[in-house]
C-alpha cells in the first residue's frame, strides 16, 4: 500500500474541515464509504473520522476495516460500541436478513452513541439506511448532517418518491405496491420494485419509508453516481421534479476504489490463473457479497458455464453471512465428487473466497462481467469499461440493470427471475447469453464509451469532480 497522500501531493495546511462518515452495514455499503473517506481525506485534504461500529456483521467488513487502517491511517477511526445500547433482535425480527437488523440495531443506538463522536465535527456524512435518526442527532448538535447514498441516482429517485406514491396510492393498506412512476425518471415497473418494498411491515420497508421521508431535511445528499450515466435522474432530483424541497445533490461518482489488499495471499491464485488468459477471453461471474444462489441455480449456473466454451472466474457464496459460509465448494456446486471441477479445471476457476473485484474487472484477460448489478460493480464495471451480462437478484438491482443497460454498459435478460420467484434459470439460457454477450462488439464499444465518460467525471474539472470539491468548501464554509 502506498503511503497516505503520496498519490495525491501533500495537504498544504492541517486537514481541515473535520467530516464524521457513518456507514451502515455490509461491503455494499462500506467499500464506497472507505473510497469516499480517501477521496475526501487524500484527494481533498480533510480531516476524516469513519464510524465503525463493532462487531462487524460479516468477516470481510472486519479484514476491510484493519486494511484500511493499515493503508490510510489518517482515516480516523471512532468505534461505536453496539453492546452500550442493546435490542434482542432474534425476538423481534426472528427471520430477518442479518444486515438489515445490523441497520435496525444501528439505528436505535444512534440517539445514545453518535452524539459524543461528533465534538467538533464540521459536518456528518451518514448512510441512507441510518439518514431519519441521524439527522435529528447532529441537528441537535448544530453539525449539518448529509447522507451519503451508496446505490444509483435511480433507486434514489425512487426512494425520495416512494413515501409519496404510497401516500398517494394508499399502497400498504390491503393493496399491493404497482408500477411506481417516478416523476422526470420512469416508470418503475412492479416487478422492479425491491421485493421488500411489497411488504408495509418488513422491517427494510420501514427504515426505507423512515429514511425517504427524512431527505428534505438533510443538508445535502452524495450520490456514487455521475451525471453522464444518469442524466435523467440526477436533473430529476436537483430540479424538484421527484421531491419538492430536496437539498443540493451532489453526483461524486464513481468513488475511485482503493487498493488495500484485503485477499490475502493464499487466496490469490486466481491473479497468477488471469494473467495466463488470453485478452478479453475470460467471463468474471459474480453476486456480490452478501447473497448465495439457490443450490439448483447454482447448479444451472455451473452447467451453463461449462456449456459456453468461454474461460471463467466465478465468486461463488453460500451463505448471507460470510462467517455462516463454512461448507466445501464441492457440496455447493453439488459436485461431491468433483467431477465437474475437473472438467473445466484451467478452462474455468471457481472460488468461494473474496477476490479483488477492481483488480478483477481491470485485467485485460475479463471480456464479460455476468453481475447481480449491485450498485458498487456496477459502477466498477463503468469504470473499467467490462461490459455487464446483468442478472439482478435482490433489492435495486434491477433499478440498477436498468441503468447499467441504459447506460450502454451491456444486456439484461429481464424475463430471467430474482429472489422470490420461482423459475430456475435453465444451464442452457445462460450458455446461449453468454455466447452472445461474449460476441456482442458493439456492447464492448459501448461500454468502452461508459468507461471514457466515467474517467471524464472523476478528472479534474469534471461533473463529480466538482460536485466533491463543492461540497467540501460547504463543510469549510459551514460554522
Ligand atoms: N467484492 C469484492 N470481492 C468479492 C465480492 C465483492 O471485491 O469477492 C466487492 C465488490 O467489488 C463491490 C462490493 O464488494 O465493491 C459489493 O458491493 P455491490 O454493491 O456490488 O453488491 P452487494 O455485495 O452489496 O450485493
Ligand atoms: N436503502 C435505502 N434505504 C434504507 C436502506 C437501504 O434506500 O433504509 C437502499 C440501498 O442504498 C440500496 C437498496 O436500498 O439502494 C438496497 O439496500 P441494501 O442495503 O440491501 O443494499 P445491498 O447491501 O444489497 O447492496
Amino acid at each position: 500500500p502506498s503511503p497516505p497522500n503520496s498519490a495525491f501531493g501533500e495537504c498544504p495546511v492541517a486537514a481541515t474541515p473535520h467530516i464524521v462518515l457513518f456507514p451502515s452495514a455490509g461491503m455494499g455499503h462500506l467499500v464506497p464509504f472507505t473510497r469516499l473517506a480517501v477521496a475526501l481525506s487524500a484527494g481533498h485534504c480533510c480531516d476524516v473520522s469513519l464510524v465503525t461500529a463493532l462487531p462487524t456483521v460479516s468477516s470481510a467488513e472486519s479484514r476491510h476495516i484493519a486494511a484500511l487502517s493499515a493503508a490510510f491511517p489518517t482515516v480516523r477511526r471512532t468505534d461505536m460500541d453496539l453492546r452500550l445500547a442493546p435490542f434482542d433482535a432474534s425476538a423481534e425480527f426472528p427471520a430477518a436478513d442479518p444486515f438489515y437488523v445490523r441497520y435496525e440495531a444501528l439505528r436505535r443506538s444512534a440517539p445514545l452513541l453518535l452524539g459524543p463522536l461528533l465534538a467538533g465535527a464540521s459536518a456528518l456524512v451518514a448512510d441512507i439506511a441510518l439518514a431519519s435518526v441521524a439527522i435529528p442527532v447532529a441537528r441537535e448538535l448544530h453539525v449539518p448532517c448529509y447522507v451519503f447514498f451508496t446505490a444509483s441516482a435511480t433507486m434514489l429517485s425512487l426512494k425520495a418518491y416512494f413515501p409519496t406514491y404510497l401516500d398517494a396510492s394508499g399502497a400498504g393498506h390491503g393493496r399491493g405496491v404497482g408500477d411506481v412512476d417516478v416523476p422526470g425518471v420512469y416508470r418503475v415497473p412492479s416487478s422492479s420494485v425491491p421485493q421488500a418494498l411489497h411488504d408495509p411491515d418488513n422491517i427494510f420497508t420501514r427504515q426505507f419509508v423512515a429514511n425517504g421521508r427524512a431527505l428534505v431535511a438533510a443538508d445535502g445528499l452524495l450520490v456514487n453516481a455521475f451525471e453522464a450515466m444518469e442524466p435523467e435522474a440526477v436533473a430529476a432530483l436537483r430540479g424538484g421534479a421527484v421531491v419538492a424541497g430536496l437539498p443540493p445533490v451532489f453526483a461524486v461518482g464513481p468513488l475511485t476504489p482503493v487498493k488495500l489488499g484485503e485477499a490475502g495471499q493464499e487466496q490469490g491464485n486466481y491473479r497468477t490463473w488471469l494473467d495466463a488468459q488470453p485478452r478479453r477471453s475470460v467471463v468474471y461471474v459474480s453476486f456480490g457479497s452478501r447473497k448465495a444462489l439457490a443450490r439448483q441455480q447454482i447448479r444451472e449456473l455451473a452447467a451453463g458455464l461449462e456449456a459456453c466454451g468461454h474461460r471463467f472466474l466465478w465468486v461463488v457464496k453460500g451463505a448471507v453471512v460470510d462467517r455462516d459460509d463454512a461448507g466445501e465448494l464441492s457440496d455447493l456446486l453439488g459436485d461431491g465428487e468433483g467431477f465437474f471441477l475437473r472438467r473445466v479445471k484451467g478452462r474455468g476457476l471457481v472460488t468461494k473466497s473474496w477476490v479483488e473485484q477492481d483488480e478483477v474487472l481491470r485485467h485485460p484477460a475479463v471480456g464479460l462481467f455476468v453481475s447481480h448489478c449491485g450498485w458498487n460493480s456496477v459502477t466498477e464495471a463503468a469504470s473499467s469499461g467490462v461490459p455487464v451480462l446483468a442478472w439482478p437478484r435482490f433489492a435495486d438491482q434491477r433499478v440498477n440493470a436498468r441503468v447499467a443497460v441504459r447506460a450502454g454498459l451491456g444486456v439484461w435478460v429481464e424475463r430471467w427471475s430474482w429472489e422470490g420467484e420461482e423459475a430456475v434459470v435453465t444451464a442452457e439460457e445462460i450458455a446461449e447469453q453468454v455466447v452472445a454477450a461474449m460476441g456482442d462488439e458493439a456492447v464492448a464499444e459501448k461500454a468502452a464509451s461508459v468507461r471514457e465518460s466515467a474517467a471524464r467525471a472523476v478528472a479534474d474539472g469534471g461533473t463529480s469532480h466538482r460536485s466533491l470539491a463543492e461540497f467540501v468548501r460547504r463543510c469549510r464554509a459551514e460554522p
